[in-house]
């Protein structure tokens, strides 16, 4: 099993000229590859692989580009990987191997989005501690240790927000234990993040309201600034911090509710929303923006598999709001704003809370559809 830990780094000037030199490297040979390739498609002939790409990089590398000797290898070969996966996802994208929404061809990297990122493969670094050793860069301190023990597959290092970062890939050894949890239904909400058929309320965290309001003001704090300006610089770096500071903390709320659910729960239930077919509803769409749904599901999948839990998601059609969980009564007339509502069927008549009766229609679903 595969894990990653992002770390933030604290070089030395030196060591930062190594790091941006690396980047704009790796950059350089990401852009030289895509434009080989978009002349390729351009002439209708074949589009050369990110191998056949590197070794003709390799052949002229000497003559036409020599500084980029020093630089380590493996920025350079991990850039024609990352360009290779780009331009299939997107060849996949266009002849319908791959599904979802349609992949555009893959843009030139550019200086002006940040200093960027750079590959490291597994020989060329080492981890003792809070140091980490990289090759031509020397040893450098990382402001935590790594989290994961196992083989170290490689890493990336990357400007991100006024700092650099690193992000270690790890194999780890982990045999998934048997889970004895109840199966639990999820339902995702508007304004609470997240309802459990168990009742639990997971709150989308009010301080991301502040973060929030801090970077309108952020932003028009550089929109006041002379362009080109030291002070606009300044307020950039400023609203990226706070940009970034506002990714973590959604990441955050993510991480607690998806954790604490496959320790609960040997299997957890949501719903496949088809957040395409949702974004035509605005407001639903900043909701589910502002959920993360997509990352909500790439968490509990990962650490359903590390705690031997199951993750089911069931089919939109379920009408999950709508059915009484008492009785299976299905009741129209529930809207997205009614909060609770009574079972119209007169065996019936159970008070319920919309969300919670959601929950665990979705929980039954689940649990159905890990039987059949
Ligand atoms: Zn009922």
């Amino acid at each position: 099993m595969i894990r990653a830990h992002t770390i933030r780094l604290n070089p030395t000037p030196e060591q930062e000229n190594l790091f941006r030199q690396a980047a704009g490297t790796a950059r350089f040979c990401y852009n030289w590859g895509l434009r080989v390739i978009k002349d390729a498609l351009n002439q209708g002939v074949t589009v050369p692989t990110h191998r056949a790409l590197r070794d003709a990089f390799k052949q002229i590398r000497a003559v036409e580009y020599p500084w980029t000797f020093t630089v380590g290898k493996s920025a350079i070969d991990g850039a024609f990987v990352n360009l290779g996966r780009a331009v299939k996802n997107f060849l996949d994208s266009r002849s319908g191997r791959r599904k979802g929404k349609r992949i555009g061809f893959p843009a030139f990297k550019s200086r002006r989005r940040g200093y960027g990122s750079f590959y490291v493969a597994n020989d060329r670094l080492t981890v003792d501690g809070h140091t980490l050793t990289v090759q031509k860069v020397g040893a450098l301190n990382m402001t935590e240790p790594l989290r994961f023990v196992g083989k170290i597959l490689g890493a990336t290092i990357r400007y991100q927000a006024g700092w650099w970062w690193i992000s270690i890939q790890v194999e780890v050894d982990h045999t998934p234990p048997t889970h004895t949890g109840p199966a639990i239904g999820v339902d995702l909400r508007i304004k609470s993040l997240a309802v459990t058929s168990e009742g639990e309320v997971f709150e989308n965290q009010k301080y991301l309201k502040r973060a929030l309001r801090t970077v309108k003001r952020l932003q028009r704090s550089v929109s006041r600034k002379v362009k080109g300006s030291a002070n606009r610089q300044k307020a950039i770096l400023k609203l990226a911090k706070a940009h970034f500071r506002v990714a973590c903390q959604r990441k955050d709320v993510l991480h607690k509710l998806t954790t604490a659910l496959v320790q609960q729960a040997s299997l957890v239930g949501i719903e496949d929303l088809h957040v395409a077919g949702m974004l035509k509803n605005h407001r639903l769409a900043q909701a589910i923006a502002d959920g993360a749904w997509a990352e909500l599901r790439r968490q509990l999948e990962y650490k359903a598999s590390a705690f031997g839990s199951r993750v089911v998601a069931i089919g939109r059609f379920v009408a999950s709001s709508k059915t009484c969980n008492q009785c299976g009564h299905v009741n129209d007339d529930v809207t997205l704003v009614m909060r609770e509502w009574d079972c119209p069927n007169p065996m019936c008549r159970v008070h319920l809370d919309r969300d919670l009766n959601a929950a665990r229609n979705i929980r039954d679903e689940a649990l159905r559809l890990a039987r059949a």
